[in-house]
């Protein structure tokens, strides 16, 4: 009987546990995660659970008898420091080594911290469960937010933080919210949207000084010259994949994570899904790395079925979503900045899709409100067929017309 050991605690490492019991794997399954709370749903601590609105133990994936029932082993904060591949052990801070047979490795990252950043108990990052719980109660008891990074996690905050009457200033260095996630065009929509609901963004600007006084910030200095009074810090720039265990392990390190082969093996016996990974992609035909929740579970379905089936290739296409406000942003596939941004629908309305090309092929599409033509947009994209950018803007063609048509 074989044993899989899960380091990571996270979207990843829960799916990939309770899908290999689903799989009928019958060897041992233990977790080893660094996190205080058993795995939980992470997109609820910008949002619902942010606004009170969903608690423990709702926020929770499974319920703790889950574990039991399905004989996964879970170990809660236990950090996982290195270990050697060909002995198939692993070496943690405080205990005993661990072997495997086989090892999945599902990771994250760690918020980015900026580098002049005080160390005030009103300056935080967002990352895990007790980071949130921590919010939550530090933004009851303020009134004026500073968010400093437009990014996903900004903009979601902002959101949830005026929907909490709070007031709201954002300052990101780039000229709009999400610009590298989505794009000028709709990041310019973005900036709109947070305008209208209060939020006072400045764009194409940084915090130049921070003012503190008995251990909190009270104030910063922005490189636009003005002075702003704030209580509480949201320091949202991004994450650092967590990469130094992979290192450790000498694992192939490649686009800002591990590169992981179509079935998500990195090595013999060893899978690695989630934020960490650089999967090369058998429809998308290149390697991407994704940082969501969609794709982390999902790969974690997938390195399970590779772990109890064999390797098979993990062919689902990258998915997302961000709610902010009573806006839905949902994004399947993977552009890259040079792909030729094709419209379709209502922008002033704010119900519209953007489908990316290469060559003629779809290789995502982006929709705002606008669910229906994202799903068949994933099509488009499977179907890697070369579709005419002129059909796709025509509200009187229906997408599902085109996935059998060829470019004109
Ligand atoms: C506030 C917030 C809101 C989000 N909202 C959305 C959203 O709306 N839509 C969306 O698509 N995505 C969203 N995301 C992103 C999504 O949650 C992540 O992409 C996803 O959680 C990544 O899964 P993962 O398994 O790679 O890592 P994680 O879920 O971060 O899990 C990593 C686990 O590894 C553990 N760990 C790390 N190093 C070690 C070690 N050395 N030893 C032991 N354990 C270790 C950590 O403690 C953690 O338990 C959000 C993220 C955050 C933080």
């Amino acid at each position: 009987m074989s044993r899989v050991v899960i380091v990571g605690g996270g979207g990843t490492g829960d799916a990939t546990a309770f899908a290999l019991r689903k799989r009928g794997f019958d060897g041992e399954i233990v977790i080893l995660s660094a996190d205080h709370d058993r795995p939980y749903d992470r997109p609820y601590l910008s949002k619902e659970f942010l606004r009170g609105e969903v608690d423990v133990p709702k926020v929770f994936l499974h319920d703790e008898a889950d574990y039991a029932n399905e004989r996964i082993e879970l170990r809660l904060e236990q950090r996982v420091t290195g270990g050697s591949l060909r002995d198939r052990r692993l070496t943690m801070s405080g205990s005993d080594a661990v072997g495997f047979d086989v090892l999945v490795l599902g990771l994250g990252g760690t918020p980015r911290r900026l580098p002049q950043m005080p160390s005030a108990e009103n300056v935080r990052t967002l990352r895990s469960l007790h980071d949130s719980h921590e919010l939550r109660a530090a933004l009851r008891r303020s009134s004026r937010l500073l968010l400093i990074g437009a990014g996903f996690i900004g903009a979601e905050v902002a959101a949830s933080a005026r929907q909490l009457g709070k007031d709201v200033l954002i300052v990101e260095a780039l000229p709009v919210p999400l610009q590298r996630a989505l794009g000028g065009d709709v990041g310019a929509a973005y900036a709109q949207i947070h305008r209208s609901h209060g939020v006072d963004l400045r764009t194409g600007t940084s915090v130049q000084e921070w003012h503190t006084n008995a251990g909190q910030v009270v104030a910063v200095t922005l490189s636009d010259g003005t002075r702003e009074e704030v209580d509480l810090v949201l320091v949202a720039i991004g994450i650092d994949p967590n990469l130094e265990l992979p290192q450790a392990l000498g694992l192939p390190i490649a686009g800002g994570g591990v590169q992981v082969n179509q079935a998500l093996g990195a090595a013999q016996d060893v899978y690695v899904g989630g934020d960490i990974a650089y999967h090369d992609h058998p429809v998308l035909a290149r390697s991407v790395r994704v940082e969501h929740w969609e794709v982390a579970k999902g790969q974690g379905r997938g390195i399970a079925a590779s772990i109890a089936g064999g390797d098979t290739p993990y062919t689902k296409l990258p998915y997302f979503w961000s709610d902010q406000y009573d806006i839905s942003l949902e994004y399947r596939g993977h552009a890259s900045g040079d792909d030729r941004a094709v419209w379709r629908g209502d922008r002033d309305a704010l119900k519209f899709s953007v489908f990316y090309l290469r060559d003629s092929v779809v290789e995502a599409v982006l929709s705002l409100n606008d669910a229906k033509t994202n799903e068949a947009g994933g099509k488009l994209i499977e179907g890697r067929r070369r579709v005419s950018a002129a059909a796709l803007e025509d509200p009187a063609i229906e997408i599902s017309e085109l996935l059998g048509a060829a470019a004109s």
